[in-house]
């Protein structure tokens, strides 16, 4: 229990004394965390809730009053049975109904807390992080401010149908040759200029699922996709799925079909293959625009850049590039020698060195903007992608980035932020209580089965997601990994704080703990390991759960007695004067009471006594006397079994 206990500990920062109330509306840390009905409006409305709450409710009437709940992200159990005027144990209780075990301080999840608030008969209006962010992102711009921009194209497709090769080609250096086994290993973003004399942004995502992850968290990045089709293999299941994250994007799509150049390229196949997923090629009378190209020698790479400045001024992209930037990470990682750097894709506005910035729950001072040709720049705007250098901290890609006023503002959101990851984190950990749905999944898989809790910090979010996928595949159904936090740069102090909550190892991959973050774990006692080789880590993680394995037990037979006589002997009990029949039997051994070949007793033996003496053991044909640990009902001509009980060690 004592992950429990320490869950105490987490809602601590909100009995933090208030800090003095901006005059702005806006959500700030403080206010968020209080119910809603208590945020001053105005004096008019104050006026309205206290008419309501002296005039038109009755005090002495016990009648339900149903209120509207505001949820955040995670609460604690007693703040929302404040929020509902309900008792908290009856909060408690329900949960308990749904086989949880909760305490007061505990923190629980929206879902959760909704599911209550709603069972109880109360409205629920949940609070979204953007809240806090209210007028961070998307305000609008007058429309005179707009000027066009280049757009922002991503290329997606199979494996190996040349997406890397195309861009590269488009590039015209090459990358594929210094790619370490050909993978895609970062995200990495340049600006080409068509034919046409338009600029076009490319952005290298290494897989789709990075770019649904992106969207998935409100970055719409894309504006165009272009899909490779490779002319000698047509369509093939990540093709499909490429079609499908740009329909949900609603990204129109250019097709490039790729390879050309090759003797059994087949592009009328293709085209055709494209049918069965709705994708109408204006060849055979649709409306997707579409390209036979080879990256290998360069046939058409022109009429592509041309297609997409076509498509692109059908839609008329704009952006003010007069204002403070925002964007969005398109790849992060903790470099030994600039520290942390983030790609980012700027889409409105200009950044400059210097600026505030914040992505995520880090924020920092924009040291310097280095352009996609490694050159440093003094301003990036809409469309263009920079390397960030100045965060304090590695955001994650998806990340949407803003410029703010001053630093107490970025203070204040990443502030807010890094709390609710927090919070969220620790609200997962209860006993993977993040849901009643996970609830119900974990009762259904047996108590029984142990985690073995993780925090993994890593230098590139890539080895961070291979790491995290090894260790997935460990376990059985009696122990398993499980990773409460994930992510990439140095091991700070929360993550420290976070092992405490959750009982967890902290694992570093190419990274190391901060100064303030390694004190506070050797004072809590958690291990930090740091490891350069994933196998090693996975090995020593493997042996390590492998420990937390029940071990297996073998019986070894000792021997066989007979129960020949039963005496009472007071201050003892009952005693059993027995003989040895085959084997031998030994004290403290294992026993079992077999009568008429039923086994009526299992337990240990107390006593063994041969004449007056306590003994070791009895050897075959002797006479003893035995008595059991908490069992008298032994009769005369009962067996008693001796065994052993070994433990042995298994291992994954
Ligand atoms: P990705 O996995 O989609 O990024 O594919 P790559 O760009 O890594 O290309 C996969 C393989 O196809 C590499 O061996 C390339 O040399 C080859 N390739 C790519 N484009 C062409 C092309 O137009 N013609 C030919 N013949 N080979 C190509
Ligand atoms: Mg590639």
């Amino acid at each position: 229990m004592t992950v429990r206990a320490a869950f105490a500990a987490v809602p601590a920062a909100r009995s933090r004394p208030p800090r003095p109330a901006p005059s702005r509306t806006r959500l700030t840390l403080t206010n968020a965390l209080e119910d809603s009905s208590d945020r001053m409006r105005s004096e008019a409305s104050f006026r309205r809730r206290v008419q309501r709450m002296t005039g038109r409710r009755p005090t002495e009437q016990k009648e339900k009053i149903l209120r509207e709940v505001t949820i955040p992200e995670t609460i604690t159990i007693a703040d929302l049975a404040n929020r509902m005027s309900e008792r908290a144990v009856d909060i408690i209780r329900m949960l308990m109904k749904q086989g949880a075990m909760h305490k007061i301080t505990d923190v629980i999840d929206a879902d959760t807390a909704q599911l209550i608030a709603e069972e109880l008969g109360h409205t629920v209006r949940r609070v979204a992080e953007s809240d806090v962010e209210e007028g961070l992102f998307d305000s609008p711009d007058p429309e005179e401010m707009l000027e066009g921009r280049a757009p922002v194209v991503t290329i997606m497709g199979h494996v190996d149908h040349g997406k890397t090769s195309l861009l590269d080609a488009l590039r015209k250096t090459n990358v594929v040759s210094g790619e370490a086994g050909g993978i895609t290993q970062h995200i990495g973003a340049y600006q080409v200029m068509t034919p046409l004399g338009g600029l076009v942004t490319f952005i290298d995502t290494p897989g789709h699922a990075a770019f649904t992850a992106m969207r998935a968290r409100g970055a719409k990045v894309t504006d165009i996709v272009v899909l490779v089709v490779a002319a000698n293999d047509s369509v093939m299941p990540q093709t499909v799925e490429a079609i499908n994250h740009a329909k949900a994007a609603k990204v129109p799509l250019i097709v490039a079909i790729n390879k050309i150049d090759l003797p059994d390229a087949r592009p009328e196949k293709v085209k055709t293959d494209l049918l069965q997923y709705e994708v109408q090629l204006e060849s055979l009378g649709g409306d997707v625009l579409e390209v036979e190209l080879s990256a290998k020698t360069g046939q058409g790479l022109d009429k592509l850049l041309e297609l997409i400045q076509l498509q692109a001024e059908v839609l008329e992209l704009k952006a003010n590039p007069f204002r403070l930037a925002e964007g969005t990470v398109i790849e992060a990682k903790l470099d030994r020698g600039r520290g942390p750097v983030a790609t980012v894709l700027i889409q409105r506005g200009t950044m400059h060195p210097g600026d505030i910035i914040v992505a995520g729950a880090e924020w920092g001072r924009v040291r310097a903007l280095i352009n996609d040709k490694g050159e440093s720049t003094d301003g990036a705007g809409p469309s263009v992608p920079v390397e960030v250098l100045g965060f304090n901290g590695t955001p994650e890609a998806g990340d949407r980035v803003a410029v703010v006023e001053n630093e107490a503002r970025a203070r204040e959101i990443t502030d807010y932020r890094s709390n609710l990851k927090r919070e969220k984190a620790a609200a997962r950990l209860g006993a993977g209580r993040s849901s009643l749905a996970d609830m119900m999944s974990q009762l259904k898989a047996g108590a029984g089965k142990k985690e073995f809790p993780l925090i993994i910090k890593g230098d590139v979010q890539g080895s961070v997601e291979a790491i995290v996928g090894a260790l997935a595949k460990l376990g059985n159904d009696e122990v398993a990994a499980r990773v409460i936090l994930s992510g990439v740069g140095g091991i700070t102090e929360s993550d420290v704080g976070l092992a405490q909550t959750a009982g967890s190892v902290i694992i570093g991959f190419n990274t190391r703990a901060h100064k303030e973050a390694r004190a506070a774990a050797e004072q809590a006692g958690i291990e930090i390991r740091y490891y350069n080789i994933i196998y090693d880590l996975v090995d020593d993680i493997k042996a390590a759960m492998s420990g937390l394995l029940a071990p297996e037990l073998r019986e070894t037979m000792l021997g066989n007695a007979e129960i020949l006589e039963v005496f009472n002997i007071t201050k003892v009990g009952k005693v059993a004067g027995c003989r040895v029949t085959d084997g031998r039997v030994e004290r403290g051994a294992n026993v079992r009471l077999i009568r008429d070949s039923v086994v009526v007793h299992e337990g240990k033996l107390s006593t063994l006594k041969r004449f007056k003496d306590e003994v070791k053991e009895v050897q075959v044909g002797q006479e003893c006397g035995m008595a059991f640990e908490s069992y008298q009902d032994m009769r005369a001509g009962d067996i008693i079994e001796c065994y052993r009980v070994e433990e042995i060690k298994r291992s994954l």
